[in-house]
């Protein structure tokens, strides 16, 4: 029996990665050194986090006048982050409540900025960039590309618009090509489409540079990370690693191109199935639904305890649901393979004929 993961991270790696990783640990590409003691300031990082930036720069098509930041601390702690270095002489910041994680974004700035809702979803929809207010006096707009918890996903990205846009495409980033150029600032936690937890990419165009405010800690002003190449503190050396070879294994395998198609491929086939009769319904609105965030319920919601039992106990795991909204979710992010999506096709079926 396989075993899959289908959490929204750490999510699931393909094996082979794994198993190169394996090797890493044991000794570090012939170096003689293990991966997980390799020190920052050696040569052989630095040339790990330079082929992260090139490739990472080749699949995203980054333009020159971004600079990348390989960070700790995560999408949460961007959440503060941001307006400490974007705020300037401004006072407001204009942010798109979408969902869940758009609200973590709007709490975590409050201390630091006055947010302007710029529109705000129906939990069950997104706001389409053509209704967002903005207000030309604001430091930047922000908005979250794919709602994880709420299982929604901007299929069509806003235009680049008056004020500085600025995304957390922490669950979608890698996941289809889209124009960097349009974005002042792109964040992304690692753990879902790029490798393991502990690694926070930060792609911001140069301009936005050198504004934090008096006082931000040195790790959490990008100015001085970019003049110090990310070392103002540690970085997450071993999720670099990581990273790496994720986005190497990305290369080999067709690219941000391929990628969507894959993704679209297997949440396609999931919703499929959810929407071929009454048994199971997925909340989202058809237009928003995510290809990475399948987010659905049970018609009998007292059968969901069940189903998750009996889906781990066919190796089918983490398919609860984020606690705030509840109900099931089948992350499919960049790692997971077509077997798990099969596996779980054919649990779904064979528990409705059963329970149906
Ligand atoms: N933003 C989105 C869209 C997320 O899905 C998550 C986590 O799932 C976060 C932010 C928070 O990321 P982290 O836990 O790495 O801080």
């Amino acid at each position: 029996m396989g075993v899959y993961s289908f959490a929204s991270g750490p999510s699931a790696l393909p094996k082979c990665l794994v198993e190169e990783l394996r090797r890493d640990i044991a000794d570090w590409r012939g170096s003689g050194q293990s991966l997980l003691e390799l020190p920052f300031s050696d040569r052989e990082f630095g040339a790990i986090l330079e082929e992260t930036e090139r490739d990472l720069r080749q699949l995203l098509d980054v333009p020159k006048n971004y600079r990348v930041l390989f960070l700790q601390g995560g999408a949460l702690t961007q959440f503060a982050t941001l307006p400490m270095n974007l705020m300037g002489a401004r006072k407001t910041a204009d942010y798109v409540d979408a969902g869940y994680w758009s609200r973590r974004a709007i709490s975590e700035a409050v201390p630091w900025a006055r947010v302007r809702l710029a529109a705000r979803g129906d939990r069950n929809s997104l706001p389409p960039p053509e209704t967002w207010e903005l207000s030309p006096s604001s430091a930047y707009c922000h908005f979250t590309s794919n709602e994880t918890a709420d299982g929604l996903q901007y299929h069509v990205l806003p235009e680049a618009c008056a004020l500085p846009l600025v995304a957390d495409m922490s669950a979608d980033l890698l996941t289809r090509p889209f124009p960097v150029d349009r974005f002042a600032l792109i964040y992304a936690s690692a753990q879902k489409n790029l490798g393991a937890a502990g690694l926070t990419v930060v792609i911001i165009r140069d301009d936005l540079l050198g504004t934090a405010m008096p006082g931000t800690p040195g790790p959490l002003d990008y100015t001085r990370q970019v003049r110090e190449r990310c070392k103002v503190n540690t970085p997450p050396t071993v999720s670099i690693a990581i990273a790496a070879r994720m986005l190497r294994w990305l290369l080999d395998n067709g690219g941000v191109d391929a990628a969507a198609s894959r993704n679209r491929s297997r949440s396609s086939r999931l919703y499929q199935v959810i929407d071929s009769d009454s048994f199971y319904s997925s909340p989202a609105t058809a237009a928003d639904r995510s290809s990475v965030s399948v987010r659905f319920h049970l018609a009998n919601s007292a059968l969901e305890a069940a189903f998750l039992d009996e889906a781990a106990s066919q190796g089918l795991l983490h398919l609860a649901g984020h606690p705030a909204v509840g109900g099931l979710r089948a992350s499919v992010y960049n790692g997971i393979c077509d077997a798990a999506v099969d596996a779980l096709i054919t649990f779904m079926n064979d528990f409705r004929r059963r329970r149906g």
